[in-house]
């Protein structure tokens, strides 16, 4: 049974690094390709960033309802497609996104089991700084992600874990360790037991 990670985090919390991180270790982890509006940033590859696409074409796939969850964030579209979780269960694969606290939300409510994980910067200050540092973004883009980061922190109570990012390799290491826990939840086994019991002459 796939089992689902949502990780949120306000941006530069350091969270993309992390997911890298996690998908470079963690090889039964897809992660879900993210349909946007906005324009590549960066390194970003289309297609394995993101899929970029018009407002008019995500506005066509929303009224088509292709979407698991979408949210506007910055003044740009974000949706998670539907074909993204029917691949990952038809590949047994666990699913990781990472999606705003809006789609987080969302996404809960269609996949109630989902694991849902808030990544933090150690301070506002430090989100700051490494706003910055990322220079990839001009004043006002920090601020207002600045002035998001504080709204979307105080929702960090809907989420079942919170990694506090002070050092990498150790948020990393408690990323893979949830995931690791979570897998083995009873309700993620039944599967696995079934064979097993049965080898005992046993039925679930
Ligand atoms: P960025 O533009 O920095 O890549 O992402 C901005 C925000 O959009 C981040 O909080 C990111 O988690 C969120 N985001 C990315 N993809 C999705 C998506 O498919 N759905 C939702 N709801 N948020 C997304």
């Amino acid at each position: 049974m796939s089992a689902v990670f949502i990780i949120s985090a306000p941006s530069g919390s350091g969270k993309s690094t992390l997911v890298r991180e996690v998908l470079r270790i963690d090889r039964r982890l897809e992660f879900s390709i993210s349909y946007t509006t906005r324009s590549p940033r960066g390194l970003e590859v289309p297609g394995l960033s993101y899929q970029y696409v018009s407002r008019e074409e995500f506005e066509q796939r929303m009224k088509a309802d292709e979407f698991l969850e979408h949210a506007e964030v910055f003044g740009h579209y974000y949706g998670t497609h539907r074909s993204v979780w029917d691949k990952a269960k038809a590949e047994r694969k666990d699913l990781l996104l990472d999606i705003d606290v809006q789609g987080a939300q969302q996404l809960k409510k269609r996949i109630p089991d989902a694991v849902t994980i808030f990544v933090l910067a150690p301070s506002r200050e430090i989100l700051e700084q490494r706003l910055r540092a990322r220079s990839e973004d001009a004043e006002a883009v920090i601020a207002r992600r600045l002035a998001g980061a504080a709204r979307e922190i105080r929702n960090y109570h809907s989420y079942d874990y919170v990694v506090v990012n002070e050092q990498v390799e150790s948020a990393v290491d408690t990323l893979l360790a949830v995931i690791r826990a979570e897998r083995v939840r009873r309700q993620r086994m039944e599967d696995r037991i079934r064979p097993i019991l049965a080898s005992f002459g046993e039925q679930l």
